[in-house]
Formats: C-alpha cells, structure tokens, sequence
C-alpha cells in the first residue's frame, strides 16, 4: 500500500492565510517543506481522504488525477476537510466526459453541507454531478474498489460524529487518524485485535501537549505507547505525524528532530510512504 499527503496541514495553512506570526514568516522565507497546505491525503492513487479548499492545488501539484477518483473518504466537515462546493465542478459544462460515479463516504454533517451545497447549484442547473453519497456509521466495515475501510470515533469536534479511518488491502492495514485527540475508550476497545504495518497521526499542536480535539508529540508518543500494549503495532509499524499548526511553534527542521526521538516520521506536502 502507499500513502502520498497532499496537504499537511492545520485549518489556516502554514503559512496561515491571514498570519503575521514570526514562524509563518519564517517558513515563507525558507520555503520547501515548511510551507503546508490543508490537510489531504491519497493512498495508492485511487482512495481520496478529504477534500480541503487546496485540492486543485494538489492535482496540479502533485498531478493528483482527480477525474479517475472514484472513491472520498471524508474524515469531518471542518472547511480545511470538506469544501463541497467544488464537487459542484463535476456537473455538466464544467467537466465533459466523466467515466462514472463518484462515492462519497462520511457522517451526516457532511451529507447535510453537501445536500445545501447541491440544493443551490439545481437552482442554477438541473445537470447532476453524478455523486452518491454513502452515510456511515463508527465501527461498521465498509468496501470500496477492493478496499475495505472502517471509521472509528475521533475525539474532536464534540457537535458532530468525527471519524479517524482504518483503511486496508491484501493483508496490509493503515490508522489515519486526524483530526482527533488522543482516542476515546471506544475506539481502543474496538481496536483492540487490529493490526497496523503504519499509522498516521494528529500532530496539530507539536510541542504543547493538549488534553482534547487535537495532539502534540507527546500524546503521540502516549497513543503509540497504548497501541503497543494492545497489540496493534510491531517492530515494522511505521509512525507519521501530520496535520501542523504554526501554533504549535517548530517548523519542519525542528520537527523531523524532535520526532526522529520517537521513531516518527514527518509528513511533509508531496511525501510519499509505502509499507
Ligand atoms: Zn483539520
Ligand atoms: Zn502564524
Ligand atoms: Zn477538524
């Protein structure tokens, strides 16, 4: 299996779009890696996680074929997550020769957003944009293009269900899990019998520990520690941080070293990992 991250970081981007702060003008100025987008990611070229406000930047970027996605997974409908108006690009006259249905997995805030972004657009067109969304629940297993895939619950935003994803194919098994906080006892009960070869975790807020909605390195280095005691993870498991906050003070450099303490790698937009 591959994962690539498109997009690697927190609400605002990094640089935040209206931020003054020294470390977003620190990372204009360095450039490369430390300039993240929102958060996206695909795993091998075909199962989409989110859909952030930079996801055109990410298929010119990163030649990310958006017209052959046939399968969302949509982690919440935070903006920097879900910006639904651009699948609106998919209806007749603004995309000519589609290959077929787009499925659309989340909770229902996201089919709600979805349903008044559609609701307008029909004012304007009646032309579908040939999407079906598919409701789904914590804990059930789903399948798509020969991938099976079951949400769990984040801790996140408390008003609406967040999911965090176990994605796998031929015997290989990824936990995607941000946005959310160090995990709430029903997901570890649920994980419990699971195996992961990588996970990719929250990291918003780097060196501040939190106690809710997001992580810091060190609740990481908490949630791997769990993970090793129920089993889920082994000597090959790799580890990803992602998700960044300027807040969270420490640009890629900085990062790479402090996680590299851990055994972690640092997500940056562009990489790629196999495992
Ligand atoms: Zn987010
Ligand atoms: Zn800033
Ligand atoms: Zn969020």
């Amino acid at each position: 299996m591959k994962i690539q991250y498109l997009g690697t970081a927190a609400a605002e981007g990094w640089p935040g779009i209206f931020c003054n702060c020294k470390v977003c003008k620190e990372a204009l100025r360095r450039g490369g890696k430390d300039i993240r987008t929102r958060s996206q990611a695909v795993i091998d070229d075909k199962i989409l996680i989110d859909l952030p406000p930079d996801t055109y930047l990410h298929m010119l970027t990163y030649g990310l074929d958006m017209p052959s996605i046939r399968t969302m997974l949509v982690t919440h409908s935070h903006q920097d997550h879900w910006y639904p108006e651009e699948l609106m690009m998919r209806r007749e006259g603004f995309a000519v020769d589609m290959k077929g249905t787009l499925d659309i997995y989340g909770n229902d805030a996201v089919k709600e957003s979805l349903e008044r972004v559609v609701a307008d657009a029909l004012v304007y067109s009646p032309n579908r944009a040939q999407i079906a969304y598919h409701e789904i629940k914590e804990f059930t297993t789903y399948s798509s293009e020969g991938y099976e895939f079951i949400p769990l619950k984040a801790t996140h935003n408390p008003r609406e269900n967040c999911f965090i994803y176990i994605i796998k194919k031929e015997g290989k098994s990824l936990l995607y899990a941000n946005d959310t906080g160090y995990f709430a006892e029903e997901t570890w009960d649920f994980i419990k019998g699971q195996h992961f070869d990588l996970v990719s975790m929250d990291c918003t807020m780097q060196k501040i520990k939190i106690p809710t909605n997001h992580m810091g390195l060190l609740n990481n280095v908490d949630v791997v520690e769990r993970l090793r005691q129920t089993g889920c993870v082994d000597r090959d498991t790799k580890y990803v941080v992602t998700h960044f906050s300027h807040n969270g003070g420490w640009l890629h450099e900085e990062m790479e070293k402090q996680a590299a303490e851990y055994g972690f790698s640092v997500a940056y937009d562009g990489m790629t990992v196999e495992f």
